[in-house]
């Protein structure tokens, strides 16, 4: 029987910062995750909720400090219809397209997506291969993580128990391009089976490719970066050749396991194809 845990609204942060100081309390922004865990009796309910969906202070996009920063409760919908997330973070808009379908979309979070630190959560790629900040905060102030150091472990975060996340901020990077792609089974409400993000700086001149950055989600127990693979297409042209080693160096890296969606074989032969094809797609051969 599913269990209604006892919830508070807070009006200010920093009302929520001293209830979470507590440490008794599990926050909830769109709820389309923990509520499908509490209904659904997945692990032990929580006995109470923090319910965050009344904090403005975590809400907005804006270009900030050399940065876009999104709020921890910008949703789905907001990042598709935001003018400057389509000009800054065109994979994250592409990533946040393909989640679930609209009604997840218009509640569903960003901050939600990466505090559930599912490896199949489709956002986290795009934040690792642009090189996110995850701004978090609690009573004793606000403290940055970078993503590559975020999820640590299976289903784990870097985040502390009286902490809340409170924003994600992408670095600005001038010529910086991005491409995402996600495979399931469906066009929509898919859980995905391969997810690609890959960033770089284009040299106008020569066209060579620098800060190469391949993530990747739902081939290992967390997202990743695809270190060989993005050693493979640093400071090169995207030719044939070129995708060719990258993709071998990336089948060769990959070590995705075999679940009730997908088996290890399938993930890494599609892995390598879809960077075959975003590499082909700039190279034109
Ligand atoms: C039908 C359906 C389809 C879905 N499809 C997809 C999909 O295609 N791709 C995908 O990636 N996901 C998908 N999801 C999962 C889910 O919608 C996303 O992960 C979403 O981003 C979660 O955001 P939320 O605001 O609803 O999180 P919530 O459920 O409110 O919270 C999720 C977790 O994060 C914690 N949390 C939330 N906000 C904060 C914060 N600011 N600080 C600290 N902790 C916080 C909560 O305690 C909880 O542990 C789907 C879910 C459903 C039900």
């Amino acid at each position: 029987m599913a269990i209604e845990p006892a919830v508070v609204s807070p009006a200010t942060l920093a009302e929520a910062y001293a209830i979470a100081a507590r440490g008794a309390h599990r926050p909830v922004a769109g709820g389309t995750d923990l509520l499908v865990q509490i209904t659904g009796g997945i692990g032990p309910p929580p006995d109470r909720v923090l319910d965050l969906w009344r904090l403005d202070e975590l809400r907005g996009i804006s270009v900030r400090d050399g940065a876009l920063e999104l709020g921890a409760l910008t949703t789905f919908s907001e990042i598709r219809a935001s003018v400057a997330c389509r000009e800054d973070a065109p994979a994250l808009v592409e990533a946040a397209a393909t989640i679930g379908a609209a009604q997840i979309q218009n509640r569903g979070t960003l901050g939600g997506n990466v505090m559930n630190a599912s490896p199949a959560g489709d956002t986290l790629p795009v934040l690792l291969a642009l090189d996110a900040e995850l701004v978090v905060g609690g009573e004793t102030g606000e403290r940055t993580i970078p993503a590559a150091a975020f999820w640590p472990a299976y289903r784990r975060t870097a985040i502390r128990p009286d902490e809340l996340l409170v924003r994600i901020r992408l670095p600005l990077v001038a010529d910086r391009r991005q491409r995402f792609r996600k495979v399931g089974t469906r066009r929509a409400q898919a859980i995905s089976k391969v997810v690609i993000a890959l960033a770089w700086r284009g040299d106008p001149g020569s066209g060579t490719w620098r800060e190469v950055r391949v993530a990747l989600g739902s081939v290992a127990a967390t997202p990743i970066r695809a270190a060989a693979a993005e050693a493979a297409l640093e400071g090169e042209r995207p030719t044939e050749s070129t995708a060719e080693r990258a993709v071998a160096a990336l089948v060769g890296e990959l070590r995705p396991i075999d679940d009730v969606r997908s088996t290890a074989a399938y993930r890494r032969e599609v892995a390598g194809r879809v960077l075959r094809r975003l590499v082909r797609d700039e190279g034109r051969w």
